[in-house]
């Protein structure tokens, strides 16, 4: 058992709930040390604080750079209690223990999001907070380290319940938040000096992230998860405004992430894009002159699978949009802006969630795209690369027509957000079939056209909608069966990587079959 906590040091940049905070540990008779600010605020509070520059008997020099960082601060909170050599080197040195450790770092992150520049973020970056609390959570032993005014109540509570005193357990899960807190920290800085080259990857990757949001579950009920926000600015599902609605469920974030990064890509001056997506593939998109046009070419794309889906799009929601959104359950609404017409509209629908952007997510943003693996993680340079930037080149004896070449690079765009095997039948500026995750892309090819043929009997028309339609591909096509099913389902000209074996075959098919070709050579997995 651990004597009672005599003696505490406290240096915050974050003030709230210090005051408060501050008097119940005066109370328990706890000796308070401080530096400057923090020492300030409690004073002016009338609080008994003693400087550290008195501990020290070192003024605090070169604004602020050098503060705590003192053998009489780390020996006191380093010492091991229990250890002779230790206790020894305390008398000897006249160093008195200091046993509760309050600590949170200069707001390197916030200086970072707000645009700061050079000179003053690296002005934020904390080194004698991190070197204590690093210390006090190596010594948890003997020391109560705490980073954050969430925890002041658990410790006080605790002292409540032990004489005065922390338990082990809360001393060792506080350790364990101060060293998550540098780490973050630290992978915030890393991050920071990294800002110019995004598409490096180094020998140590920092994911540094701080918990935005508690889910009630994850990907099923059983598991457990929540949202961490990185430094990264790129409008998106992670720090877009929940203007109403249930709160979002990790499926939901996920789905959103899918179905805004998609509508993202389709540049609004182009005409107003929106997507629906399920379980993160589309089940339908389309590019208008209006958005309700290209809601209403979406859904029809796939109706049935639309009911329950993710909505986005690349431009403000207009009433006249909201209004044809919410004829079907849907779960979430993502856009950039809505206006007030579409907010009343919505919020008659209480579970319906509107998530508000502020912009959208440029796809030629440079990042990283990360998996967990076990035993480690993947990470790869985020998929950059859009259709507008290929240059085509036409496989076959037939060239497309305008309008179809337009159609061949919607639909490659498309396919790039398509779980693979990915096949995209579309039609003047709308997917008509989707094809999507299958284990072989002839299947793939099979769905997406049965798919066209359903959608167009549930909107009464009496041929599939892949009739005059085009054909996008993720990959090449291995073999000529999946082109050719494709040709079969009616559509009249293809967008695909190319570069396979049997190339030749394919585009002699293709040349049978009257079908134009136009290659991309490069491909778009996604898994
Ligand atoms: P105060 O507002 O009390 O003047 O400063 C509190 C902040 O100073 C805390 O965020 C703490 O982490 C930081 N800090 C404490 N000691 C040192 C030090 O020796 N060097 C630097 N750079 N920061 C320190």
């Amino acid at each position: 058992d651990l004597a009672p906590i005599r003696r505490a040091l406290l240096s915050v940049s974050d003030k709230q709930d210090l005051v408060p905070f501050a008097r119940k540990l005066a109370e328990h008779g706890v000796t308070i040390l401080s530096t400057g600010g923090t020492a300030r605020a409690l004073k002016e509070a009338d609080i008994a604080v003693t400087d550290v520059s008195d501990v020290t008997g070192f003024p605090e020099i070169m604004d602020g750079r050098v503060k705590t960082l003192h053998p009489k601060v780390h020996g006191g909170l380093l010492a091991v209690r229990a250890n002779g050599e230790h206790q020894a080197a305390m008398a000897e040195q006249n160093i008195e223990p200091i046993d509760l450790l309050v600590v949170n770092l200069y707001p390197f992150e916030a200086t970072v999001a707000a645009d700061a520049d050079a000179a003053t973020v690296i002005e934020n970056i904390d080194i004698g907070g991190p070197a204590m609390i690093r210390a006090a959570a190596k010594n948890h032993g003997d020391v109560t380290v705490v980073t954050a005014p969430e925890d002041y109540q658990t410790v006080l509570d605790d002292l409540a319940a032990h004489d005065g005193q922390t338990s082990l357990a809360t001393r060792t899960s506080l350790a364990g938040k101060a060293y998550a807190r540098t780490a973050a920290y630290d992978a915030a800085v890393a991050a920071w000096f990294a800002r110019d080259t995004p598409d490096a990857l180094p020998t140590h990757v920092t994911l540094g992230g701080t918990k935005a949001l508690d889910m009630r579950y994850g990907e099923n009920p059983h598991q457990a998860a929540a949202l961490y926000l990185t430094g990264e600015k790129r409008p998106g599902v992670a720090r877009a405004d929940l203007v109403q609605g249930k709160p979002l469920s990790f499926n939901n974030i996920n789905d959103a992430d899918a179905a805004f990064e998609l509508a993202s890509s389709f540049d609004p001056a182009a005409g107003p894009a929106i997507a629906i997506i399920k379980h993160a593939n589309p089940c339908g998109i389309a590019q208008q002159e209006t958005l309700e046009e290209a809601y209403a070419l979406a859904l029809r794309c796939d109706p049935v699978s639309a009911f329950g889906g993710i909505v986005a799009m690349n431009t403000m929601l207009t009433g006249t949009a909201a209004a044809k959104i919410t004829e079907i359950f849907t779960e979430v609404i993502i856009a950039p802006d809505a206006d007030d017409e579409a907010k009343a509209l919505v919020a008659k629908k209480k579970n319906l969630r509107l998530l508000l952007t502020g912009g959208l997510a440029d796809p030629r943003t440079a990042g990283h795209a990360i998996r967990t693996v076990a035993g480690g993680f993947l990470v790869q340079g985020r998929d950059t690369l859009e259709a507008e930037d290929i240059n085509l080149t036409v496989a076959t004896k037939i060239a497309p027509t305008d309008a179809q070449m337009r159609d061949l690079r919607f639909a490659f765009k498309v396919a790039k957000h398509v779980k693979s095997n990915a096949i995209v039948y579309a039609k003047d500026g709308a997917t008509v079939g989707v094809g999507a995750g299958q284990m072989n892309r002839l299947d793939s090819s099979r769905i997406a056209a049965m798919k066209a043929a359903e959608a167009a009997e549930t909107a009464g028309l009496d041929q599939s909608l892949a009739i005059g339609s085009v054909v996008a591909s993720d990959a090449f096509f291995p073999f000529p069966d999946g082109l050719l099913a494709a040709a079969e389902a009616g559509a009249t000209a293809v967008i695909q990587p190319g570069g396979s074996m049997r190339d030749d075959a394919v585009i002699q098919a293709a040349d049978e079959a009257g079908l134009a070709m136009v290659l991309t050579g490069v491909r778009h997995f996604r898994h």
